[in-house]
């Protein structure tokens, strides 16, 4: 559903990802590892049009977005970023729920203002999403009075209630707890199993071991290493890849 070819991304004079390529399957759930400052979360934002690619070509479900204009940067069209964004869910370290709305009120504010559905059926979708993730008793919450993995519970939530054809999760449980880790990955794991394709930058290693199909190692800008998990995660080619695992056990 997703082809990604020759992707950079510069900022400046620091060119920070430097030509990927990569193919997403339905129902592939790809976790990616590398280093901070390796680019894993510039190269998700590529993938929604959070950041504007500086070159390459994202195909979204048989749509080329990136048009090849002679002898000037390639285009990126508003009104193809738009409908981009629309089918990709995105779920952050550090969740960005709205403060002054309710648990209920960050869900439906999509679903209303993207989807334009009305007041009745925006609140029955989000019932429906918070009950999936356990938290069907904290509609009419704020935010603060919530643990972090409820809110990140809730920032999920409200990605899944748009129905995205591709989730992307960046470090969804590196600003939790230690004790509130588990929960949000089961959630997470939860979503892996009913065959969601999903992208999800993280440092367990553990649960991209059990719950990926496919793992990526960045560095340099670049894809260094990608495969099954028991090739990447314990037979590892790359000499930058062993390092990293090394530093990470
Ligand atoms: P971490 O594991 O710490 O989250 P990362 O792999 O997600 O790191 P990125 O956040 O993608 O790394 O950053 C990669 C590089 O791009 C860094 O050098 C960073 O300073 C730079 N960068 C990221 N976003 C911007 C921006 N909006 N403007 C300028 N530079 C940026
Ligand atoms: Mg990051």
């Amino acid at each position: 559903i997703l082809t990604i070819r020759g992707l950079q991304k510069s900022f400046g004079d620091n060119h920070v990802l430097r030509g990927i390529d990569l193919d997403v399957q339905k129902g592939d759930c790809i976790a990616i590892l590398g280093a901070s400052g390796s680019g894993k979360s510039t190269f998700l934002r590529c993938l929604n049009f959070m950041e504007i690619p500086s070159d390459g070509e994202v195909t979204h479900a048989g749509k080329t977005i990136g048009t090849e204009r002679p002898g000037k940067p390639r285009a990126y069209p508003e009104n193809e970023l738009t409908k981009v964004r629309q089918k990709v869910g995105m779920v952050f370290q550090q969740f960005n729920l709205f403060p002054h709305k309710t648990v209920l009120g960050n869900i439906t504010e999509g679903l209303r203002i993207v989807q334009g559905k009305d007041k009745a059926s925006s609140e029955a979708r989000a019932h429906e999403e918070l009950a999936r993730v356990g938290l069907a008793e904290k509609a009419d919450e704020y935010p603060s009075r919530l643990s972090g993995g409820q809110k990140q519970r809730v920032a999920i939530a409200r990605a899944l209630a748009l129905a995205p054809e591709l989730m992307l999760f960046d470090e969804p449980t590196s600003a939790l707890d230690p004790e509130l880790v588990g929960e949000v990955l089961n959630v997470i794991r939860g979503i892996a199993d009913e065959g969601r394709t999903m992208l999800l930058v993280t440092h367990e290693i553990g649960f991209a071991y059990h719950v990926a199909n496919r793992v990526i190692f960045m560095a340099d800008g670049i894809i260094q290493e990608e495969g099954p998990p028991e090739q990447v995660l314990k037979n590892p080619q790359s000499p930058r890849t062993q390092a990293f695992l090394a530093r990470h056990k």
